[in-house]
């Protein structure tokens, strides 16, 4: 195999175990270094084109430059004849989102913060590296372990280095989270990853997703429109300084939205100790993230039936050329 990672040089002899979770190209599985035992995720992309080679070959690119707490670290990356493998820091605590619903005590406003938080910390530092992550749902936040409140950022399969002189336009993402200048095809910057943490803060208060509609080109059509607005039930025990948090993100004009600098200095995000000191709001966000979440497995399985369906369909017709591949 060749060895793709550049710095620091890693000496990882890995087996591989079972899968974590599947992606676009490829999975994750957990793995072991069977010289010292530790623990780590690979993620192992099968790249069956010139240019989803480069697609990965970008992510570990930008992976490679980036060093953070709230960050997923990148340990070593090879290459064989049809795999690209990624070694990567192993998390244990599972998405967020799934460790809310499971989680037996509801999420106060002062949890919501803490993650928030280290969200923007890990996207501060990641902006200030020049790197534009361009994917930050809520599938793409995991925790550390269910024990602590530490977050990490994963999947920086999207991510680009932001030139300044470059006018960078992308067409991808999942539409709920998509920010009005990626929907309408206009240059993305740092202010497309700040719509998207509006929206997961959003998500993580209520439960709701704000921009979410019956289909696909009514959730586009709502983000165009930026139609949205705080559900009075649900948001009736948040305070205004988290409203006004989301409301300084969901911006049309992205030179109106905050920064992560910006965020980081919000009153919100700041003397959180003193807030848990006081009478700490139970959210009602668990509840409802439990049916959006159920909403988005049937989703997945959905797709992937009908996947599956449209497999057999080519498989019994016996040629590609008969769905008009
Ligand atoms: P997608 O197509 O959804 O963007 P992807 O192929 O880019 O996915 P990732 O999002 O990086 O892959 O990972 C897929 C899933 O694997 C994650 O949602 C997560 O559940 C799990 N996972 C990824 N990295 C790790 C890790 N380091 N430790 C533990 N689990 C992980």
């Amino acid at each position: 195999y060749v060895s793709l990672k550049t710095s620091p040089p890693s000496d990882f002899s890995i087996h591989i175990r079972e899968v974590l979770g599947g992606g676009r190209f490829g999975k994750v599985h957990k793995c072991t270094d069977t010289k010292t035992g530790l623990r780590l995720a690979a993620k192992i992309i099968s790249s069956r084109s010139a240019r989803e080679r480069e697609m990965v070959l970008n992510e570990i690119e930008v992976m490679n430059q980036l060093n953070h707490s709230n960050i997923l670290q990148l340990f070593d990356a090879f290459e064989t004849k049809n795999q690209v493998v990624l070694v990567l820091e192993y998390v244990e605590g599972g998405e967020l989102f799934e460790r809310i619903v499971d989680e037996s005590c509801p999420l106060t406003e002062v949890d919501a913060m803490v993650f928030v938080k280290q969200i923007c910390e890990g996207v501060h530092y990641m902006h200030q590296m020049y790197v534009l992550h361009l994917d930050l749902k809520p599938e793409n936040i995991l925790c550390v372990n269910r024990s602590s409140h530490q977050i990490k950022i994963i999947d920086f399969g999207l991510a680009r280095r932001y030139k300044p002189r470059e006018k960078l336009r992308i067409s991808f993402g999942t539409p709920e989270f998509l920010a009005p200048e990626v929907v309408n095809f206009d240059f993305v910057s740092f202010p497309t990853d700040m719509w998207t943490l509006g929206v997961v803060t959003y998500m993580l208060l209520s439960g709701l997703s704000p921009f979410l509609g019956d289909d696909d080109s009514e959730t586009l059509n709502n983000v165009l429109t930026v139609s949205w607005y705080f559900d009075e039930e649900t948001f009736e025990h948040v305070s205004a300084e988290a409203k006004d948090f989301i409301s300084n993100l969901l911006i049309k004009e992205r030179s109106g939205r905050l920064s992560a600098a910006q965020c980081l200095k919000h009153p919100w995000l700041n003397n959180i100790s003193e807030k848990a000191k006081g009478s700490n709001i139970i959210l009602k966000s668990q509840v409802l993230l439990r049916k959006y979440m159920a909403r988005r497995l049937w989703k997945k399985n959905y797709i992937a039936i009908a996947a599956a369906n449209r497999f057999k369909k080519i498989g019994s017709s016996g040629s590609l050329t008969s769905l008009g591949v």
